[in-house]
């Protein structure tokens, strides 16, 4: 054996995209006899099985696990530069190691479906050459019995790198018969090449094709900044205290009431770093916080080059926006979820907004993690500061705070002149409720309309009304496939069920009597019709998934309520995230009382969080707003404790009843979830997993297998198995030792199961 090609032998450590837990060893590529040098983060292609796939270089390695015999030779390269960073490819790593999730599907998440698909990293536009040959008879005047051949010809050798055919088709229509004629002469060529620039899907600014391109200068930003007001005393603390902490990592918590004026500080924030050539990364919990917040952003840097990257982009906006990304165009990149994984060269701050807000953790699918948290982990491994923001931050970044990890910084006065509103209880035992609302809240919009003002009630539940049920037998219309009922949606005259999207006619007698059947309970589409018959000849606007199923329609509705063309607005979740509307001085909440007595332990910090949210929707503007909470129980410790103390005292005590009960954030939880089209297998499976892990440290608890709340959705059985442990690296060793077993189960064939670390969601 020759030793100096064995010491020299290189082999590349590849991610492909399956559930297997593992990388995959593979010769590389040989050219002429050498082997092509290989870089981490780079995609390359390899033999898989009888298939070809997309694979990434994740390390190179000098030895393999596998008998040398066997090791195949990956077969093309598709990057000559990494898609990855080092630090980016770490993050991966590090999320596949943490959510005990496979390596392969966690750098797939990273890539748009494209990329994944093996599409190169830089744009390539067809262009359009003369050949000598072409040049040489164009000269010669030729061809001169095909006018338009000799037209193209002319202009493909008077430009000197040749023509774009998107310039082509522009300038003279039906070009194409000419160029394959003049192809086929062997006088014009077409070559795919990379064209670096804008493209059609990354958001249209001011700057021209290449302001981007350029290394990004320090200084003034090019164009200058949109009018920005003076920092409130309390904003210039926090952004002094984050830029007194300099370049290195550093965790924030930006604790400010709703309308404090938190995005004013990621302005000044990202501002610094934009001036000094750094990138910046926001992260927004949905897409239909993003508009209102990319206009924030484009109106103060309208030159600066941005890229949005959410979940409503068709696959190829989306490669065009990651384009925009890594070539380092896009100095500004706002997103979902998922652009936590944005590969953004030299990022210099992450902001996350909301970052209380649940649709930061992927909860359903492969790989399930926390934008939010991964977000902190980046920032650390880059060594760059992070702010994370929010009016009602959750109990795990407060106790962070708390025990030092994370800074606070507090904004707890509305920027401008705004007060926060009066919260009020109202007790509907002692009221007359007419479709939900309680005669002291029709009073109160009467008022307000009276007044000029606008008002928002706020409800959980769209459709018309939560259950059909029968006026003589009993019967409630339930869903065939899961164990909830059918929402009446009485416009569409359709009877659905909003777990398994079910749909069917609506009935008007009762299958089992034959008696009429009535909807009984509220939802948006019932207090919709009901206020529009109280309240004759007022505007009325409404906001659920219902009425906006994409952003441009959530914006139609948003703009009705901020014009004032709306005066009353009613909705679900959807109008408690962030949005501005001044002339709103009323807030009503129907219904406060689901959530109080939950089986879910977070399912009191998230009411807390959905009316502190919601309330903070009244008096943006000059005058001041009210808002009235409708309840039974408003001797609940939770509601009277909120209105008292405001939500630091309600945060206060919750983290004091979660130390007291163990839960998180001062336990770790994993969730090993379960579904199968019988309740047994769910079950079957749990119960085998749960022996399977013999003998438990001391530290850990198993708690279940439990049917979930809902056990039964879209006719699959659902059920969980919960790990818990006071300790996250005894909780991590577990999960290492304990996922291979699980996945070697007999049972685990006939589940579907998915492990989920730190799960929001439980039962
Ligand atoms: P938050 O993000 O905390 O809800 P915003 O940044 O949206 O708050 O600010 C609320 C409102 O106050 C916005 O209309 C904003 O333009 C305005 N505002 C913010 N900071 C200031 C300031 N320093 N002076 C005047 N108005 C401000
Ligand atoms: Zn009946
Ligand atoms: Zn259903």
């Amino acid at each position: 054996v020759d030793k100096d090609a064995a010491v020299t032998t290189t082999l590349w450590r590849v991610a492909i995209d399956t559930p297997l837990r593992r990388l995959f060893d593979y010769l590389p590529l040989e050219q002429d006899g050498a082997p092509v040098p290989g870089v981490p983060g780079m995609r390359v292609r390899v033999p898989f099985g009888r298939r070809s796939v997309v694979a990434v270089i994740v390390s190179l390695e000098s030895e393999s696990t596998a008998p040398e015999g066997r090791l195949r030779r990956a077969s093309a390269m598709i990057d000559a530069q990494p898609v990855f960073d080092p630090a980016l490819l770490a993050l991966l790593t590090w999320a596949a190691d943490y959510y005990h999730h496979a390596p392969g599907e966690v750098i797939a998440a990273a890539l748009p479906r494209l990329a994944r698909e093996g599409a190169p990293r830089t744009a390539l536009t067809e262009w359009w050459l003369a050949t000598a040959a072409g040049r040489a008879q164009h000269a010669a005047g030729e061809p001169r019995r095909a006018p338009r051949q000799r037209e193209l010809l002319g202009r493909l050798a008077a430009a000197a790198t040749g023509c774009a055919a998107t310039e082509l088709d522009a300038a003279s229509p039906g070009w194409r018969e000419a160029a394959r004629a003049l192809a086929g002469r062997g006088w014009a060529l077409a070559q795919q090449q990379p064209e670096p620039g804008m493209t059609a899907a990354a958001a249209p600014t001011d700057a021209g094709p290449d302001a981007g391109l350029a290394a990004t200068p320090a200084g003034p930003l090019a164009g200058g900044v949109g009018p920005a007001p003076e920092l409130a005393a309390q904003q210039q603390s926090a952004v002094d205290a984050v830029v007194a902490a300099g370049d290195r990592f550093h965790a924030w918590l930006l604790h400010g009431i709703t309308g404090s004026g938190k995005t004013e500080v990621y302005l000044r924030l990202a501002q610094r770093q934009l001036e000094r050539g750094r990138r910046v990364l926001v992260l927004v919990p949905e897409i239909g916080l993003t508009p209102q917040l990319v206009a924030r952003f484009a109106a103060r840097f309208p030159t600066v080059p941005r890229a949005v990257l959410h979940s409503g982009l068709t696959d190829t906006q989306r490669l065009a926006a990651w384009r925009e990304v890594i070539d380092g165009h896009a100095r500004l990149v706002l997103g979902t979820r998922s652009a936590v994984f944005a590969p953004v060269p030299d990022l210099g701050l992450i902001v996350v907004d909301e970052e209380h807000d649940a649709s930061f953790k992927q909860h359903d699918g492969g790989f399930r993690y926390s934008a939010r948290d991964l977000a902190v982990v980046r920032a650390q491994a880059l060594g760059v500061p992070v702010v994370l923001g929010s009016a009602t931050p959750s109990l795990e970044s407060l106790h962070n705070a708390l025990a030092g990890r994370y800074t606070r910084l507090s904004l707890p006065r509305r920027a401008a002149h705004a007060q926060p509103p009066r919260l009020r209880l109202i007790d509907l035992r002692g009221e007359s409720v007419h479709a939900g609302l309680s005669s002291t809240a029709v009073g109160a919009i009467e008022r307000h309309l009276a007044d000029a003002g606008q008002v928002l009630v706020y409800i959980n539940r769209r459709g018309y009304a939560p259950t059909l049920a029968c006026t003589a037998c009993g019967w409630v219309a339930p869903c065939a496939d899961c164990d909830a009922r059918m929402t009446v949606h009485l416009s569409a005259g359709r009877l659905r069920c909003h777990h398994c999207g079910a749909d069917r006619p609506l009935p008007n007698q009762c299958p089992q009597c034959g008696y009429a059947v009535r909807p009984v309970g509220q939802g948006t589409e019932r207090v919709e019709a009901s206020l529009a018959e109280t309240f004759a000849g007022v505007p009325i606007a409404r906001l659920d998934r219902d009425v906006v199923r994409h952003a441009a329609e959530l914006e139609a509705v948003v703009d009705r309520v901020a014009s004032g063309a709306a005066r009353i607005l009613v909705g679900t979740q959807m109008v408690t995230k962030g949005h501005d509307f001044p002339n709103v001085t009323l807030v009503v909440v129907l219904n406060a009382d689901h959530g109080l007595f939950s089986t879910d332990f977070r399912a009191a910090e998230r009411l807390a969080q959905t009316i502190v949210q919601v309330a903070g929707r009244a008096g943006r503007g000059d005058r001041p707003g009210e808002v009235l909470i409708q309840t039974e129980y408003p001797e609940h410790p939770l509601l009277a404790g909120l209105l008292a103390e405001g939500f630091d005292g309600f945060a206060e005590r919750a983290l004091e009843e979660r130390r007291s009960a163990g839960w998180p954030p001062f336990s770790r939880l994993a969730a090993l979830r379960a579904s199968a089209t019988t309740a047994e297998a769910t079950l079957e499976f749990l119960a085998a997993a749960r022996r399977a892990a013999g003998h438990v440290p001391a530290a850990l608890r198993l708690l279940g297998p439990a049917p979930a709340a809902l056990a039964r959705r879209a006719g699959r059985h659902h059920a969980q198995l919960l790990v818990e442990s006071t300790e996250r690296a005894v909780l991590h060793r577990f999960l290492d030792r304990w996922l291979p077993t699980v996945e070697a189960l007999p049972e685990a064939r006939r589940t579907r199961w998915a492990l989920d670390v730190d799960p929001l969601e439980l039962f």
